[in-house]
């Protein structure tokens, strides 16, 4: 659980000092042709706040994964980078220096060697997962079993804080072996799509459902919007775990009701508004029709 305080600490946290020195590294030139290739280590241009650019933190991270023959000896920044995950996202501000234990690291190649040692070595990494960022991880649909990341290394735990436009903050705690990718402007873009659609349509704000709610973003969001009641539903028993934390983190203790089913099995009828956000790929024509059946109003988003 996180307090007003701490978060308002992060945020601070992630801000450059303004003495912190802005170093990019060609993108697509092999990283063994940098300069100071032989000069990354933890070290390497950190500034006295503790933070280092992210061209330097990558390519000390590179370095360790070529050495370990995780990558091709010519690897580049571009080609070649696990992907950088923040542990503390607030999408404002798109840190370009990095603060020790803020970072969690994924690459469909990791082995449990090249983990220890970019935990042992680099200092702003926290975790590390092997996976590959096209995989679905969750429960994809009802015939699919629940996938995850394989954490090889430290703690998933991941926060994202995003903005609305209701002037609230939403705060999203998950773990992030068990979540697919998407990031806080993802989201934060459909909670403004959400908004302008609820703002041009007259709809009556008593009873909606987040149909796969995950996290429970988008119903967290109807909550403080104004809605009465909001159904949560999602078919991933360890979604419902994470929501369960996140509506008590966004101070949400009533209005509200769980369900942890296939939408298509869900018994509710006669709701204002039904909104889906499915996994991207998913094919939606049965739960849009089951959506039409159950409420008034349905939006995709
Ligand atoms: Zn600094």
């Amino acid at each position: 659980m996180i307090t007003k305080k701490e978060l308002d600490e992060k945020i601070e946290d992630i801000q450059e000092c303004g003495q912190c020195l802005d170093i990019q590294i060609k993108k697509f030139s092999p990283i063994t042709d940098y300069e100071d290739f032989n000069s990354l280590d933890d070290d390497f241009k950190r500034c006295s706040c503790g933070k280092r650019p992210i061209d330097v933190v990558m390519a000390h991270i590179l370095k360790i994964m070529i050495e370990e023959g995780t990558v091709p000896e010519k690897a580049t920044l571009r080609r070649n980078s696990p992907v950088p995950l923040s542990k503390f996202y607030y999408s404002s501000l798109n840190p370009q220096f990095l603060a020790k234990k803020s970072l969690i690291l994924l690459h469909p190649d990791f082995t449990g060697e090249v983990a220890s040692r970019l935990v042992d070595e680099v200092s702003e990494v926290a975790c590390v997962l092997k996976g590959s960022p096209q995989d679905t991880v969750g429960i994809f649909d009802k015939n699919s079993d629940s996938n995850h990341f394989e954490i090889l290394e430290g703690d998933d735990t991941q926060i994202n804080v995003m903005r609305t436009l209701l002037g609230d903050k939403i705060v999203l705690v998950k773990k992030q072996s068990k979540h697919h990718i998407e990031v806080a402007m993802t989201t934060e873009q459909k909670l403004v799509q959400l908004h302008n659609y609820l703002n041009n349509n007259s709809i009556n704000a008593e009873t909606a459902v987040d149909a796969m709610c995950g996290l429970g973003a988008i119903g967290i969001y109807l909550s403080k919007y104004g809605f009465e009641k909001v159904i949560f539903n999602d078919i991933n028993p360890e979604m419902i775990d994470a929501l369960k934390v996140n509506l008590e983190i966004n101070d949400i203790s009533d209005g509200y009701e769980i369900y942890n089913e296939s939408f298509e099995d869900l018994k509710i009828d006669g709701v204002d508004l039904c909104v889906i956000d499915a996994f991207p790929g998913a094919d939606i024509s049965k739960i849009k029709e089951k959506a039409d059946e159950m409420a008034h109003n349905v939006i995709v988003i």
